[in-house]
């Protein structure tokens, strides 16, 4: 008996390598398997990223960029690539918006100039003060009072969806690229079933919209096919420069954590899941996307906003529409030091990898 376990303790156990250089090891993706190391491993990642733009033919060459850049992992890493592959034959710009947290946002702005100015990337920051005349600070604990408001992260995302459209076409940009990934794709379509918004479901791509109108600029997401994961791995790899260190202290609130959470668990249990549900919904796609006839009658269905002159259907586009909404409900709400307890109380428990909002 004592002799059998001495053999267990001495069995040799094979040193993992890289598949492709038999080096050690620095990273193992559970659903290949595969095992690379360092330079194997950057490799891939950038590999695939050039090859998700080819694929959904994402931009062309000498067509001006303009990247949303939040001073977050996924939109640095995103501003790196782009400026590394395609810096020589496109124009490539960033837009940093201010949503008005205070304490959280100018230390990521701060970053996310920083990055620009390393590599001499032209930047823009616009702020919801100056567009909106309102902060997210001012905004949040009003939509909190009020969940017919909508949610504090699809709220913040028509406003800021808003001003990338409008600065992308005042800034003349063919493209404006953002930094989602895989898992926020994922998470997207899973919450569209489970809240059965079909219309919602077909917009989703790595391209925007499904209307050509030249109120719309493109948006593009080169890291449409890459995990989160691999992302803050990559980022950690090469050294870039990000912003991590605490969470937009709305982003708690956010539904998407709750898929974000269950995917996590699957993805971990069955590795490989995420891009099973990608490639599902990339196969029925051709299936449920509008026909080439009936986008020319949708685009004509489109105005420009009485307010901000952003393409709608209707009077107001949905930011302006939601601006309207919040005016009258800060007229009939006084206090508001009440919810800020409210949200540190929770923000307390949170770490920035346990939430995560609708920005990249
Ligand atoms: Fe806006 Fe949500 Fe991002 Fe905060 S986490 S900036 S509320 S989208
Ligand atoms: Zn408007």
């Amino acid at each position: 008996m004592e002799d059998k376990k001495e053999e267990k303790k001495t069995l040799p156990v094979a040193p993992r390598v890289c598949d492709k250089c038999k080096s050690p090891v620095a990273i193992t993706l559970a659903y290949g398997p595969h095992n690379y190391c360092e330079k194997h491993f950057t490799q891939f990642f950038e590999n695939r990223f050039k090859k998700t733009i080819r694929k959904y033919n994402l931009f062309r060459a000498k067509e001006k960029i303009i990247i949303a850049l939040s001073g977050g992992k996924d939109s640095c890493v995103l501003l790196h690539l782009m400026n590394k592959y395609y810096s020589k034959n496109n124009t490539l710009e960033a837009l940093i918006i201010d949503e008005g947290v205070n304490g959280y946002r100018e230390k990521a702005i701060k970053v996310a100039k920083e990055n620009c100015e390393s590599l001499k990337i032209r930047y823009t920051v616009i702020s919801f003060k100056n567009e909106f005349g309102i902060t997210n600070d001012k905004l949040m604990p009003l939509i909190l009072n009020n969940p017919k408001l909508g949610g504090t992260c699809s709220f913040c995302g028509t406003l800021r969806r808003n001003i990338m459209n409008k600065y992308a076409k005042k800034f003349k940009a063919d493209k404006l690229a953002t930094g989602h990934n895989l898992d926020d794709e994922v998470q997207s379509f899973v919450m569209n079933v489970f809240n059965n918004d079909f219309e919602r479901m077909k917009r989703m791509s790595a391209t925007s919209g499904i209307i050509d109108h030249e109120g719309f600029v493109k948006r593009i997401k080169p890291l449409y096919e890459t995990p989160e994961k691999e992302i803050i791995a990559y980022a950690a790899m090469k050294g870039i420069n990000h912003y991590s260190q605490e969470c937009c202290p709305y982003s708690w609130t956010a539904k998407r954590n709750e898929y974000r959470e269950m995917l996590n668990h699957f993805e971990n249990r069955f590795p490989g899941t995420e891009h099973s549900i990608l490639r599902f919904y990339e196969n029925i796609k051709p299936l449920i996307r509008p026909s080439k006839k009936e986008t020319p009658a949708l685009a004509r269905a489109l105005h420009e906003c009485k307010t901000c002159g952003e393409p709608t259907e209707r009077e107001l586009c949905k930011a302006c529409e939601m601006i309207e909404k919040i005016k009258i409900e800060q007229k009939g709400t006084k206090s508001t030091s009440k919810d800020k307890k409210h949200l540190d109380k929770y923000n307390k428990a949170l770490t920035c990898s346990s939430t995560k909002g609708s920005c990249n």
